[in-house]
């Protein structure tokens, strides 16, 4: 079947799910955050072939947040391999919200379930190699500026330095890490990376081609150059499904069926083999976190072109 959907249908569902907006709200632990527009939505699909459908606030930037969390642990996989990461972070869905310290202290051994709470993404973002957060920083960006195909992307400073001042959890996060051996060296440099990587700012259609490469194995799209070898590409998105959407990753499987990273931002990287990569926004979010028009037009799009890989 043809697994294309037209500008038009996508500006039409826009339509459609923009009066669901009122059925969630814009975070306000990040202060920066809780200035988005509810109704800044866009949606994008980017296919393998290059081709790109796009509709909605397509020029708005907006945040990567915990979509960062997949693109710092292939970097982390990329320069540390799997069984140092994995040595200091687990491989299970926790059902607790992400920034919880429970499981923390009840797990035995004492590491992050996962890459994609909190404690698991500082954790993963403390392996990445670098002398200094700046050259950490700057990794992160030309690896964000190679899986976009656009060396453009920059920090939303604003919303870096706002997160950075009251990222008292994981702080505390950190700390407990630090005490246990998972994470070493500065806590105030690991926040500065960690809050600049979440900060990363995107518009809908690079963070779509983010997708798009997570969908063909880890190669470029236009070179077919392996920028992640694919066995971690895979790993990525196997965390993906089973908790790139925090704790309703389980309900997502059934009704989108595809690996998929959601970030409190309110967008939502997808990617699916042998189609390309998808991306949402809309920064109202429903009780788990989750975009809740991304959610439908998510939705939507794995219905019509039966994108389910289940
Ligand atoms: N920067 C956010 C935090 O650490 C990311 C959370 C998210 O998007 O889930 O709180």
């Amino acid at each position: 079947m043809n697994k294309k959907v037209t500008e038009q249908q996508l500006q039409e569902w826009i339509e459609h799910v923009k009066p669901f907006t009122r059925l969630g709200k814009v975070p306000d632990y990040i202060p920066a955050l809780a200035k988005q527009d509810p109704e800044h939505i866009a949606v994008s699909v980017f296919h393998l072939d290059g081709e790109c459908v796009r509709a909605g606030y397509v020029d708005h930037l907006f945040t990567l947040q915990s979509i960062s969390k997949v693109i710092a642990l292939a970097l982390a996989l990329m320069d540390q391999g799997e069984d140092y990461v994995f040595s200091k972070v687990g491989m299970e869905p926790t059902g607790d919200p992400f920034h919880s310290i429970a499981k923390l202290e009840t797990s035995n051994p004492s590491k992050p379930l996962n890459p994609m709470i909190n404690a698991g993404a500082l954790a993963v973002t403390n392996m990445i190699e670098g002398e200094s957060p700046t050259d950490k920083v700057g990794k992160l960006l030309s690896f964000v500026h190679e899986l976009a195909g656009d060396n453009t992307i920059g920090i939303d400073t604003e919303v870096a330095s706002s997160e950075f001042e009251t990222a008292h959890l994981n702080r505390a996060l950190c700390y407990y890490m630090k005490q246990n051996g998972i994470i070493e060296g500065s806590v105030e440099e690991l926040l500065d990376v960690y809050t600049k990587q979440c900060s990363i700012a995107v518009n809908i259609q690079q963070l779509a081609r983010i997708g798009a490469v997570f969908a063909n194995e880890g190669r470029d799209l236009q070179s077919g150059r392996q920028i992640i070898p694919k066995h971690l590409a895979r790993i990525c998105k196997t965390f993906m499904v089973t908790c790139g959407m925090y704790d309703a990753s389980g309900s997502f499987a059934i009704r989108v069926g595809i690996p998929a990273k959601s970030g409190v931002s309110g967008a939502i990287m997808g990617c699916v083999k042998d189609v390309g990569g998808i991306a949402v926004v809309g920064p109202s979010l429903d009780e788990k976190g989750n975009s809740v028009v991304g959610m439908q037009l998510l939705e939507m799009l794995s219905s019509r072109l039966e994108l389910s890989i289940f």
